[in-house]
């Protein structure tokens, strides 16, 4: 696997967050979003790992919490590299949450037919239009996605708010969660998103992205 890092922080968002993680960032990214802010996982410095020695790091780095409860795979886009995530996945322990974070580009088929972790959360992403990406959405995801899944909404745009509302009208049996995540922490924004989820009587949850909020553009591990 091509790993870009391994550390421990408090999850950003939805609804594990912060909850205290271990993230597991992989490389590469097959989308490019106008806003992105995980450009440094595209390429760059990395180190390769078997999903056993990938397990091994995640046990030495989670040793620092008492009970470790919760993995996050991230990239990137860690579906990428599907294979070697579903064997690393089945080395976990059952009693952990393993979150997968997941841009809605890459099918999720296979590997719904093939976790046998009993706890896994898929958060999947739908890219609007402020992303430039939204053609790469893949609608049958969408519908694919389970009641403990979460699909997010990252908003940026008043166009995109429009866009979020026509889209869950025509998913109507997904039923995964669903949250709205506005890229910037502007006020008069966020203040927008909440009257906008009123308005149109969406039941939306709003994700503010706590680990910017805290760090900001520095990173954390
Ligand atoms: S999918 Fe995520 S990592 Fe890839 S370009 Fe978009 S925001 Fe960046």
């Amino acid at each position: 696997m091509n790993v870009k890092e391994v550390y421990c922080g408090l999850s950003g968002e939805c609804k594990t967050k912060g909850v205290p993680t271990v993230f597991v960032r992989l490389v590469g990214c097959n989308l490019r979003c106008r806003w992105c802010d995980s450009r440094y996982a595209y390429g760059g410095k990395k180190f390769k790992a078997s999903p056993t020695r990938l397990f091994r790091i995640v046990e030495k780095v989670s040793s620092s919490f008492t009970h470790p409860k919760h993995i996050l795979l991230t990239g990137g886009e860690p579906l990428l590299q599907m294979r070697e995530v579903i064997q690393f996945i089945e080395l976990l322990d059952p009693l952990l949450t393993v979150e997968i974070e997941t841009n809605g580009s890459v099918p999720i088929k296979m590997l719904l037919a093939s976790i046998t972790h009993p706890n896994v959360i898929i958060t999947m992403d739908y890219k609007l239009a402020s992303s430039r990406m939204e053609a790469k959405m893949i609608m049958e995801n969408f519908a694919a996605l389970r009641p403990e899944d979460q699909l997010k909404f990252c908003v940026a745009t008043k166009k995109d708010l429009r866009q979020m509302r026509d889209v869950i009208s025509q998913i109507p049996t997904c039923r995964a969660s669903m949250w709205c995540s506005p890229v910037s922490k502007d006020r008069a924004f966020l203040q927008e998103v909440e009257q906008f989820i009123f308005e149109h009587k969406l039941f939306v949850s709003m994700s503010i992205q706590q680990h910017k909020i805290i760090w900001g553009r520095k990173r954390q591990a």
